[in-house]
């Protein structure tokens, strides 16, 4: 069974009149008006604890959308019991058995639930229709097919065989039961990252970010009318230390498929480590953990596409995404020009619910989110290595609304330069325009994630040194365009440093994690 390369998914516009619009409204109302009772699912059963936590659209926190049923360690070990006894079965089930559940998933998505996806993506996770287009139902959908197609091309690759010898490799998932944790940020990670490691073979316990229940609830809705066999995925509510605790010391742990912070994902691995010798096989660990993603711009480059690349870069998703641009490098030629343009495009960006599509902004995550960004804000407003040269406002009495920020700083490795903020917040420094090469260093030795990052020039030899310097601050390296918005099958995504493991989403690097490899030869 061989799987060619698709196609992306379209991706729907909703401009005004459009019934794609309608729709899509249709059901944020829909979801509006009810009140969701989410359960946890194990072993293909619906689980209610009564123990019960609410869910509340982080641009509009007096409005409930519903509760989720939330699981202690006995639910997790429920879910692990669940997953190990379907392991058997689903790992010898046959591949184009397993592939057709995930292209069936796919093409619900993309018909039936597209809206669905999208509507609880955007009231439980505040992103407008256009940043869940293309991430609850073009990203998604996406990573379901393309990775059916890694996959048939990784069985395929066999090792040559000779004369009465007959050479095979099985790939064969790992022994035990993966663990996948997944972030409120993207819809799109938190489906790929249990149903990658599933595709394979593997039995899987998800626990996504309690912010982004509502829109795994669906996601695993659809899985399961695709046909997911009971047990093979298992989605759980539970904090992460209890879960952490049983599932790392659990002799069955195969490994973990992980995006979220550099620091829990660090404890993770020192859990891991300090119970090494518990386990039956060595665990797999991937992880992609966060960012500090800069954009340079060489005296050559064009003045329009720097200040797009940053507005874009930078604010889209309330700057979520692992990939933002949060640190951006500008040559004094050309700053004053690229600043007003920025701010005056930071002027027309309107902020507010996700239901008037007009906003551009909405609100971030949380509360916790909300106070930490308007911490850094605070530190820069009374620093005098800092000026804020737009926004700066922020106010949490309706929702979590963060005013997209601009700062501006005279020490590169001002605190907002470095650390990674995960909000609406880009730092800006003026070098001078003849010395670029030490501003390419500064840009490496700023940080100490490596994710994202871009060069705009006009200037081939220029986007040369920066490709060479940069070689490793970036596992996504963009030249003349933003650093977000990696398009699966198109740009593998992934950082290394303390950015991950780098084992590109949507890649066959990344599928190869979850295999193990038997080689069979045969004598004749
Ligand atoms: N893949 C996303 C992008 O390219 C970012 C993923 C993330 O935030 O983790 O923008």
């Amino acid at each position: 069974f061989h799987f060619a390369a698709p196609a992306n998914e379209p991706v729907y516009s909703y401009t005004p009149g459009s019934p794609e619009r309608d729709a899509l409204k249709k059901q944020l109302a829909a979801f509006k008006s009810q009140q969701a009772d989410i359960p946890m699912y194990i072993g293909g059963k619906e689980v209610r604890t009564g123990k019960t936590k609410d869910l509340r659209p982080p641009h509009e926190i007096k409005h409930k959308l519903g509760h989720f049923h939330y699981g202690d360690a006995t639910h997790v070990n429920d879910a692990i019991a669940a997953a190990l006894a379907a392991r058997s079965q689903w790992a010898d089930t046959p591949w184009e058995q397993r592939a057709a559940i995930f292209l069936r998933a796919a093409e619900l998505m993309a018909t039936k639930y597209r809206y669905h996806m999208n509507a609880a993506t955007m009231l439980g996770q505040s992103k407008n229709a256009y940043q869940a287009e293309i991430d609850s139902a073009c990203e998604l959908i996406d990573f379901l097919r393309f990775n059916v197609h890694y996959l048939s091309e990784i069985y395929n690759q066999q090792p040559v065989s000779s004369a009465g010898i007959h050479n095979r490799l099985e790939y064969r998932p790992l022994e035990g039961f993966v663990l996948a944790v997944t972030p409120f940020n993207f819809t799109a990670i938190a489906g790929n990252l249990p149903t990658s490691a599933a595709m394979c073979g593997n039995v899987v316990v998800w626990k996504p970010a309690d912010t982004q229940v509502f829109a795994a609830n669906v996601t695993m809705q659809i899985l399961i009318e695709a046909g997911l066999p009971a047990g093979v995925i298992n989605l759980v509510y539970a904090d992460g230390p209890v879960l952490g605790d049983v599932c790392f010391s659990h002799p069955e742990f195969a490994g973990i498929h992980f995006t979220g912070s550099t620091a829990v994902f660090q404890h993770m691995w020192a859990s891991i480590g300090n119970n090494i010798s518990k386990y039956k096989a060595y665990p797999r660990i991937v992880g992609e953990t966060g960012g500090k993603d800069f954009v340079i711009a060489h005296k050559s480059a064009d003045v329009d596409v720097v200040a797009t690349a940053l507005a874009r870069g930078a604010f889209e998703y309330q700057g979520q995404k692992c990939s933002a641009a949060s640190r951006a490098y500008l040559p004094s030629n050309i700053a004053e020009a690229v600043k007003t343009k920025l701010v005056a495009d930071l002027k027309t960006m309107k902020q507010g619910t996700v239901e008037d599509f007009s906003n551009f902004v909405n609100a971030v995550i949380d509360e916790r989110s909300f106070d930490k960004i308007a911490k850094y804000i605070d530190n820069a407003k009374s620093s005098s290595s800092a000026k804020i040269i737009a926004g700066g406002g922020y106010n949490k009495s309706e929702g979590y609304f963060v005013e997209p920020t601009v700062i501006e700083v005279t020490d590169p490795k001002y605190v907002t330069m470095c650390e990674e903020i995960f909000g609406p917040v880009l730092s800006i420094y003026v070098y001078d325009a003849e010395k670029f090469e030490e501003t390419l260093a500064l840009v490496d030795s700023s940080s100490m994630y490596a994710l994202t990052g871009s060069i705009i020039s006009q200037d081939r030899y220029a986007i040369d040194l920066a490709t060479k310097k940069l070689v490793n601050s970036a596992g996504n390296f963009y030249i003349n365009d933003k650093p977000t918005g990696a398009v699966v099958g198109q740009q593998p995504f992934g950082g290394a440093r303390a950015s991950g493991t780098n084992d590109k989403a949507g890649s066959m690097l990344n599928l190869y994690r979850w295999l193990s490899a038997r080689t069979i030869k045969e004598t004749f």
